[in-house]
Parts: structure tokens; sequence; C-alpha cells
């Protein structure tokens, strides 16, 4: 295998991207101000200029699934380590550490009075792990599909955790402690709701947090760039006409965030939510 080689679109500076980039767009969505993407990579088109800049590159290097992101300056990456899992809001935090095996999907994990969650899953990284030990485990693992299951196994193992997939999902952890069947939605306690959304893949699922935080795994995300919301047609893997009646079916429920595993995370009022996916669902449509 060839040795990864500094990229040429890199600005000169102590932070760069080498060949190794997968061109996942975590690094973009960390730290926007730093990262581009350049054709098939990104790469560091400004370098920071500031303290609060060079520690969001160090969120991004961290949580690159491949190691492509490097500096010469390493002066802060301990400390810009030590806040990970990343505060979002209302006990979510950003866990990092993405897995080259979820393409650098994002995971969560919530905190709960009855137990914690992990939403999709991180690498399986002792730093990372000792850091969700303090913060009291991880009681559920719940996976919104096959592709972001990454070290999800691990995880279980290691905090006796029950894992949550859905029968058409099964395949990528044959012994999840949790099978969802059918196309109905399950509570889950009183401040979970599991939706099967089927489309990116068959046995899709989201899962929606006390009416106000969804999740979406890859059936839905903001791009950042356009303002609005989007579902990835050229990433759908079973069928774009499943997907669009699983989006038609989530006009019916009623949240403020939507924290994916690709793409990027928002944050709506209600009613400015509501447009924006009644904007998705008719483009979807044509
Ligand atoms: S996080 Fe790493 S692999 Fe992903 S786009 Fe950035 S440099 Fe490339």
């Amino acid at each position: 295998m060839n040795t990864p080689r500094r990229l040429e679109a890199n600005v000169d500076g102590d932070f760069y991207v080498n060949t190794a980039c997968i061109n996942c767009d975590t690094c973009r969505q960390l730290a926007p101000d730093t990262f581009s993407e350049i054709g098939d990579y990104s790469a560091v088109t400004r370098q920071p200029v500031n303290q609060e800049e060079k520690q969001r590159t160090f969120y991004a290097l961290l949580s690159c699934p491949t190691g492509a992101i490097g500096s010469k300056d390493v002066r802060g990456l301990g400390e810009a380590r030590q806040l990970f899992p990343l505060p979002l809001t209302n006990g979510i935090y950003y866990c990092g550490f993405t897995s080259r095996k979820s393409f650098g999907g994002s995971s969560y994990f919530l905190v709960h009075p009855d137990g914690n969650w992990l939403i999709d899953s991180p690498r399986y990284f002792p730093f990372l792990v000792r850091k969700l030990e303090k913060m009291g485990g991880i009681r559920y693992i719940f996976l919104t599909h096959r592709d972001d299951v990454a070290d999800a196994d691990k995880y279980a193992n290691h905090f006796s955790a029950e894992r949550i997939i859905h029968r058409l999902e099964q395949s990528a952890q044959p012994d999840a402690e949790h099978i969802i069947d059918g196309m109905e939605s399950v509570e889950w306690g009183k401040d979970f709701r599991i939706i099967p959304v089927p489309g990116h893949t068959r046995g899709h699922m989201v899962l929606l947090y006390r009416n106000e935080f969804l999740f979406t795994g890859d059936h839905l995300a903001w791009d950042r760039e356009a303002g609005k919301l989007d579902a990835h047609k050229d990433y759908c893997w079973y069928s774009w006409s499943a997907q669009c009646d699983s989006m038609k079916r989530l006009l019916t429920e009623r949240f403020e965030w939507i924290l994916p595993g690709h793409g990027a995370r928002v944050h709506l009022r209600f009613e400015n939510m509501r447009k924006a996916m009644e904007t998705l669902v008719w483009e979807m449509d044509k």
C-alpha cells in the first residue's frame, strides 16, 4: 500500500489532509472554515486563525475515520480530545472518533435517567470508552441501519448494552438483543419512538426522542450549502419511492432537531421544520 502523501490542494501551514481521505465530510462539518471539498478529497483551504478554529480543526483531526488529517503543531490536541464526546444539547453528545466501517458516520450518546443510549456506533476507541464509562455507560445501542453499525458489537460487549436493530438489517448484527419487526412505530419507554423508514435500506429506522430530537441515520439530513433538508437519491440502496413514502410519514411527527449519520445536523423551530419537511417531500415527489 502506498504511503499517504500530503495533498497539493492544501494551503501552506501546519494542518493538512493526505491521500488517505475518503471524502466523508466529517471534517467539513466540524471545521467548515478550515476544510473544503476539492475534487474527490477534502483539503485545508484556510489554516485556523484563532484558538477556537484550531480547536475545531483538532476535533476534525480526531474524528477523521482514516487518520488523513495531520498537523505539524499538535499543541492543544490533548485538550481538544478531553472535550469528547462533544455536547450538543439536552444531554445529547456527538461521539466523534468516526469509523471507516461506517464511512465516517456520526454517532451520538444520549444521557437518560433510565439508562444511556448510543445511536449508531463510533470507532471502538479506549479513550472514548473510558469517557462513556464515566458518564454512566450505555444501556441501549440503537442502530438505524446496516451501514452504520461500525463497532457496535464491541461497545455492546464492553457495556453489556442491548442493541436494537430491524429484522431486515439484522445480518449486520446477527446477535443483537432486540429485533424490530414490521413497519409500525414502536414506543420505547415514555420518551422514545422507533419509526421504520424503509428506503435507503429496507429496514432503516429513525429514533424520535421526546418529540423533539430525531436521529435519522442516512434517511434525512441538512444540506448546509443549499440551506435545506435533503435525502440522497444517489445513495439510496433499496427504493427511492419507499424513501419518499417514509418521508411523508414523518410529516405526522413533531420534532425540531435532525441528527443524521451523514450530512449536517440542524435545529429549526417546529413550524420551520414542518415547512422544510413539506418542501423536501414535494421535491422528492417531482
Ligand atoms: S474527515 Fe478525513 S476522510 Fe473525511 S473528508 Fe475529512 S479528511 Fe477526508
